[in-house]
């Protein structure tokens, strides 16, 4: 999909690969000449959102590394079908992690392995507080 969407988008000389990433669902990397996404994002997302950050990361590679998100992105964006949903790391992570501990202020936390010690809720309590403990649940 990524290299039929290169072609039709007229991105030449990129090519395609995956990460490892837990916090993003992809990048493009401007100087490799080279666009990657997220395994774990992948194999937890619909192609349809596989689609979008795709389109995403394209118009970066169409639009340079200059634009950034600014006028000239969004415009390319918007052009080849990327539709601006709102994707951030946190849905990524929520998507991809196994563990997902609450804490007694119900602050959601993600993690890829069950943590081997107690952890504490840094939003409730910046230092370690055994009143603020995550509890964690397979997801
Ligand atoms: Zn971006
Ligand atoms: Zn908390």
């Amino acid at each position: 999909m990524a290299h039929e969407l290169f072609q039709a988008h007229g991105l030449i000389r990129y090519s395609f690969g995956f990460d490892r990433a837990v916090r993003r669902a992809g990048q493009c990397d401007y100087q490799a000449r080279r666009i990657t996404l997220s395994k774990h994002f992948v194999v937890t997302s619909s192609i349809e959102q596989v689609q979008q950050v795709l389109l995403h990361e394209i118009a970066h590679a169409l639009a340079g590394q200059q634009a950034g998100h600014g006028k000239i992105w969004k415009q390319k964006a918007t052009e080849i079908g990327y539709r601006h949903e709102k994707l951030d790391g946190k849905e990524v992570a929520k998507n991809s992690a196994k563990y997902v501990g609450l804490c007694p202020g119900s602050h959601e936390h993600y993690r890829m392995r069950k943590p081997t010690r107690a952890l504490s809720c840094k939003l409730c309590s910046p230092r370690f507080s055994a009143n603020h403990l995550i509890s964690w649940q397979e997801s």
